[in-house]
């Protein structure tokens, strides 16, 4: 398995991970260049926003409260019964 990996990893297809993976646990070293374990293209990753398999961020879970009036909530469960 660790082999097929490092031939994977030499065959020069994997591009550069950029400077918004630093810290990423996915980043592996291999002929002296930076290159992400996961992705061939790590710059497209970010392109849309946060790269989903990033170790190092995670998207911010918004909470947001949303306030109920009682005596509505009351009414509309009565009516799914
Ligand atoms: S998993 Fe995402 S953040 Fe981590 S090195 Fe790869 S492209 Fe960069």
């Amino acid at each position: 398995m660790q082999t097929n990996k490092m031939a994977k990893l030499n065959e020069g297809a994997f591009l550069p991970v950029i400077d918004k993976c630093e810290g990423c646990d996915r980043i592996v070293e291999a002929d002296g260049n930076k290159i992400c374990d996961t992705y061939l293209n790590p710059e497209s990753k970010w392109r849309l926003g946060l790269c989903n398999f990033a170790t190092h961020a995670k998207p911010e879970v918004k909470v947001v409260k949303v306030r109920i009036n009682p005596l509505k909530a009351a009414k509309r469960a009565s009516k799914r019964n």
